[in-house]
């Protein structure tokens, strides 16, 4: 028998992950094995400096010492409590969010951000039962979720119209478009649901004015304005919540990936009277308000609360944006985003090239789009971290250029 090369753990897992899972993933390219802070190691030993943070989930990196504590101590006091009990951490939150959020509302709680959406659709549905609305507006290129009613509301035809037709009436129009969203939106529309700036389109955030201009159109006609904050959230631009920069207080408000730091969570929050649309015995989950999932989420807010990690954000955000433009490249035609939510965009499609040179190199990226790399790592993240990367990337670069 000859000695070929020594199967890898990395190749190992993923040939095993092929075989087991169903097709949806495809295979991605590494498997983890474990984290700490900013950094990630690889079944096969490898570190690499995690610039996305598992899609903007990871807010204070990999196994913080805040949040091992929380959960471990929850999972060993409750874990578990259902609906039909109350349990101190799901109030304690819920508090919490209506604290930082400044705006008298009523929180419902899931376990992933398509179960907020779904959660605001159906808040959506009743209000326009009973205000005679029938159909809800949304964007192009919109991300909202994969469940049924987050999907109707996706506007991204590859990913939805092989499922249609929904149970939802929904018209899209294009994102940033004051016009064209005051022509989509009469007395008949219930629910305009947007993100303050859309994530997996690329983090396109839209032109100023623009969410004010959605508030005054939803003001007018008496549609919902429902924000998915569900990747824009707690912390991510540097503000608790997006719409805080924009000066925008929405009707609705979804939130969920940063919220748990890793922890499944998500969180529909309604402000006003649309706190109190949905009456006993119309929504629930089983695992909804979950105390562990809770105290992780308040491990999450306090710490970026008493590390002062939202200006952290906004200052490190502005040296690795500063940073990418300055180095001039061909390949980078700028830095769109806010914060620790920033998209490198390419002069050319080679997102998934140079998210293959950045593994190669010890960094991990999103290619979010062809033409767009993701960058969204843990607000704990350095500025030394940072300075690595942008030492590093010219290289990276170098690999991809023609
Ligand atoms: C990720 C995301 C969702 C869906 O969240 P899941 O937890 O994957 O269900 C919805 N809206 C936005 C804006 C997102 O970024």
């Amino acid at each position: 028998m000859t000695a070929g090369p020594a199967r890898t753990a990395n190749a190992d897992l993923r040939d095993r992950f092929e075989a087991a899972f169903m097709p949806n993933y495809g295979v991605p390219p590494l498997a983890l094995a474990r984290g700490e802070g900013a950094y990630l190691w690889d079944a096969d030993g490898a570190r690499y400096l995690d610039l996305f943070a598992g899609i903007a989930v990871s807010s204070l990196g990999h196994g913080h010492p805040a949040l091992v504590e929380a959960v471990s101590r929850q999972a060993a006091t409750l874990a578990h409590s259902s609906n039909l009990l109350v349990n101190e951490p799901e109030v304690l939150l819920a508090e919490r969010l209506l604290g930082l959020l400044r705006t008298p509302g009523r929180v419902f709680l899931a376990n992933s951000g398509t179960e907020a959406n779904e959660c605001a659709a159906k808040l959506a549905i009743k209000y326009g039962r009973t205000t005679g609305r029938r159909y809800f507006v949304a964007a192009e290129n919109g991300f909202h979720g994969r469940t049924l009613g987050a999907l109707a509301l996706t506007g991204k035809a590859s990913i939805r119209d092989q499922f249609g037709p929904f149970p939802l009436d929904v018209r899209f129009i294009p994102y940033g478009d004051a016009d064209a969203l005051k022509q989509a939106v009469t007395h008949e529309c219930a629910a305009v649901f947007l993100e303050p700036t859309q994530g997996e389109a690329g983090v396109v955030p839209p032109p100023p004015g623009y969410m004010t201009a959605a508030r005054e159109i939803c003001d007018t006609t008496g549609a919902l304005l429902v924000l998915d904050e569900i990747q824009s959230a707690i912390g991510r631009t540097g503000h608790w919540f997006a719409h805080q920069h924009d000066g925008v207080v929405p009707d609705v408000l979804t939130l969920a990936k940063g919220l748990g730091g890793g922890m499944p969570i998500g969180a529909c929050v309604g402000f006003g009277d649309a706190g109190v649309i949905f009456a006993k015995g119309d929504h629930g989950s089983t695992f909804g308000g979950n105390p562990v999932s809770c105290a992780a989420a308040l491990a999450v807010l306090d710490t970026i609360d008493h590390d002062g990690l939202l200006a952290h954000a906004r200052a490190a955000g502005e040296r690795l944006s500063s940073g990418i433009q300055a180095l001039g490249h061909p390949l980078v035609s700028g830095v769109r985003g806010r914060g620790l939510w920033l998209a490198m965009v390419l002069s050319a499609e080679r997102a998934a090239d140079v998210q293959a040179a950045a593994q190669r190199a010890g960094f991990l990226v999103n290619a979010v789009q062809p033409d767009a790399v993701r960058l969204a790592p843990a607000l704990v993240i350095t500025f030394e971290q940072i300075d690595s990367f942008l030492a590093a990337l010219p290289a990276i670069l170098a690999e991809v250029t023609p």
